[in-house]
């Protein structure tokens, strides 16, 4: 049984929320120049991530790299590391803190502690139109962790090896040369590409519904350092049903990648790693 509430209930209900982590201070990235840079880029690398499987790629810093939606509706899960040191990986949670529950235009990809620094800027959108709908949904979220066969084990029971968890686990370890036992540890959650997710209004459940993506769609994003990607196409599809096995349509996903001209870039720099000490207070 719930307690009682207390006879301020509604006053302290009424109490108005406060930002946690306000973007004014975030150093800005300018998205003008990243704009002049990538008129004249040109493509250099192009990768098409099999349905249900994942595929790694690298961007030099400084270098665009778009993932498009191919042949049909489909969600793609996002890991990326720093190419020199996988232990700097994108942290979706910090993200989230800092941007909100979903990403587009202007909004960067955070990388972990002690790094905390922008890996990628995105800088197009073509699903920017959508913004929330009625149910609260939204397009490319850091809210979700990325399907995985422990989640579905304990669910549902059962052995499927296609969930995005696994098929960037294979992906990173055929790219680096690891074992999976190496590798799995470095899977980090995901940037869900494409993917239209929210909380459920009364009850705060993480809801998927099926994603507005289309082919000819995509989001485009600046490496603001050296970047290793790893995107697997989600055994879910366009995840307007149920993922974890393989009922669902599934199409590919494209990356490619574009280098601009020398010099386009002047005066850029990629972004040092944070300037905390790390003394923690000792
Ligand atoms: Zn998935």
């Amino acid at each position: 049984m719930p307690f009682d509430p207390p006879a301020d209930a509604e006053a302290r209900r009424a109490v108005a929320p406060v930002i946690c982590y306000p973007p004014d201070t975030l150093p800005a990235p300018d998205l003008a120049r990243y704009a002049t840079a990538r008129r004249k880029a040109r493509n250099t690398d192009e990768i098409l991530v099999p349905p249900r499987e994942a595929a790694c790629f690298e961007v030099p810093g400084g270098h665009f790299f778009r993932i498009s939606s191919v042949e049909g509706p489909q969600v793609g899960d996002l890991n990326l590391w720093n190419a020199a040191n996988i232990d700097e990986r994108f942290y979706s949670g910090k993200t989230r803190a800092l941007h909100g529950t979903h990403v587009s235009t202007g909004q960067r990809l955070w990388s972990s502690f002690p790094y905390l620094r922008p890996m990628a800027t995105i800088v197009a959108d073509t699903l920017d139109w959508y913004g929330k709908d009625s149910f609260g949904g939204s397009v490319h979220d850091v809210i979700g962790t990325r399907c995985d066969p422990y989640t579905g084990n304990l669910l549902a029971g059962g052995q499927y090896h296609h969930c995005c968890h696994s098929n960037l686990v294979r992906a990173l370890a055929d790219h680096m040369g690891l074992t999976l036992d190496e590798a799995e540890p470095h899977v980090h959650d995901v940037l869900n590409v494409f993917m239209c997710t929210g909380f459920t209004r009364d009850t705060g459940q993480y809801f998927m519904k099926a994603s507005p993506v289309r082919p000819g769609d995509y989001l485009e994003f600046f490496a603001e350092i050296d970047l290793l990607g790893g995107l697997s196409a989600c055994p879910g599809g366009d995840c307007s049903a149920e993922h974890s096995s393989d009922v669902a349509v599934c199409h590919p996903l494209l990356v490619e990648v574009f280098e601009p001209l020398e010099g386009d870039l002047a005066g850029w720099n990629s972004p040092g790693i944070n300037g905390y000490d790390k003394s923690h207070g000792r």
